[in-house]
């Protein structure tokens, strides 16, 4: 795979993407913004959060957006990581709303081949015919795994609100796993339990398998940090709009404390 990382990239700044104001309104009170330049319409905040270097940028909803930003915060900005911090839908029937993923692999679960009318996925690029299959996936670095299992392993998050637990108040999750991305809302019951047998994912969303392919170009470190604001079954629309301020900033939250070690 060709790389394009640049002398400047390893002490640059770390690159922080959110989807949706909801997402990242939950930094803005513990970052300290020094420059503000709009570039394709994206809104590229240059700072400190919490004392580290960052560039913040809200990049809207879908893959392609995802990409977008990203690579301008490291062709334009130099950015030395990049991070997502935001929601998804939960896959794994064992999660509730609040748990908090951290991808370990993020797959484009959209992209591939349409086959006796099951989608047959396919790593980005390459071309989408039998002779070229092969693993598939982006790979949270291993080193920075450890780093970040450490940081994570001493994070108590706030309890979510009770009616997203069901009535009982649960402390939320952190867990490591597959996420899964595509342009699509998962909104159905039966998407949900054939993307997580599928995979054996935890989460899906709309931008984090993106964020990882532009890294893995440029040869820099990719995390994403997901928050559930809903199950991706039949509620997921609504259950999104209650729950998606709360568990952005569980996401929000977590995403501060690991910056430091990325
Ligand atoms: N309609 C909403 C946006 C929904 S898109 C609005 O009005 O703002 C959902 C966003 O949250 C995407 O950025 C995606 O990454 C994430 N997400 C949350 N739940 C999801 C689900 N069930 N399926 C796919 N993406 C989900």
């Amino acid at each position: 795979m060709a790389q394009h990382s640049t002398p400047e990239q390893a002490s640059g700044p770390i690159g922080l993407i959110c989807a949706i104001p909801e997402e990242i309104g939950h930094f803005g009170a513990h970052f300290a913004e020094r420059t503000a330049e709009t570039l394709a319409g994206f809104t590229f905040r240059a700072g400190a959060l919490d004392g580290v270097e960052t560039v913040v940028v809200e990049a809207g909803i879908g893959k392609v957006n995802a990409a977008v930003v990203a690579t301008l915060l490291l062709e334009r900005f130099g950015c030395r990581a990049l991070v997502f911090s935001g929601v998804a839908g939960g896959l794994d029937p064992a999660l509730g709303i609040g748990d908090v993923v951290i991808a370990t692999t993020l797959i484009q679960h959209d992209y591939g081949s349409v086959f006796q009318g099951a989608v047959k996925v396919y790593q980005p690029g390459v071309p989408p015919m039998p002779q070229f299959a092969q693993e598939h996936g982006y790979r949270l670095e291993p080193e920075l795994e450890r780093r970040v299992r450490a940081v994570a392993a001493g994070v108590e998050l706030p309890a979510m609100p009770a009616a997203a637990t069901g009535g009982v108040v649960r402390m939320p999750h952190i867990g490591f796993g597959t996420v899964l991305t595509g342009d699509q809302y998962v909104n159905c019951e039966a998407m949900r339990a054939r993307l997580h047998t599928g995979f054996q994912a935890k989460a899906v969303e709309m931008e984090g398998a993106a964020i990882a392919q532009v890294a893995e170009r440029y040869g820099v470190p990719c995390l994403v940090v997901r928050s559930l604001s809903d199950l991706a079954g039949h509620d997921s629309h609504m259950d999104f709009y209650a729950f998606v301020e709360a568990a952005a900033a569980g996401a929000a939250e977590l995403v501060r404390r690991l910056v430091r070690v990325v």
